[in-house]
């Protein structure tokens, strides 16, 4: 039984790096200084001269572009149309750019 409890553990992991993975085509290393502490928190440590987002600062709950929540991480925030959203990475943020009226649907506002 221990050891199915260990596989599962690894295939939670893996999952969740595959999750990460297929939303950023360019891993970046402050990625690994995020600390989930819950459904709904998070922690980023990054460098103090470096603009932190978090959820509660966005109005989108999912990033328009590939759909992953802002509470998994946000990289850059764009305003549009009186709201502000967040995106994962630089990549979803420009994908955004270059065509947000068709976008903007998927972001879910609170
Ligand atoms: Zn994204």
């Amino acid at each position: 039984m221990l050891r199915l409890k260990k596989i599962s553990q690894f295939y939670f992991v893996f999952v969740f790096m595959l999750a990460i993975a297929a939303c950023h085509q360019n891993p970046k290393s402050e990625e690994s200084d995020a600390v989930i502490t819950g459904a709904d928190t998070m922690i980023v440590k990054t460098d103090s001269n470096k603009p932190v987002y978090t959820a509660a600062m966005v109005d989108n709950k999912k990033d328009p572009n590939c759909g992953m929540p802002v509470t998994a991480g946000i990289a850059d925030t764009v305003h549009y149309k009186g709201k502000v959203y967040g995106f994962c990475s630089d990549e979803c943020r420009d994908a955004f750019l270059k065509n947000p009226d068709a976008l903007v649907k998927n972001a879910e506002l609170k």
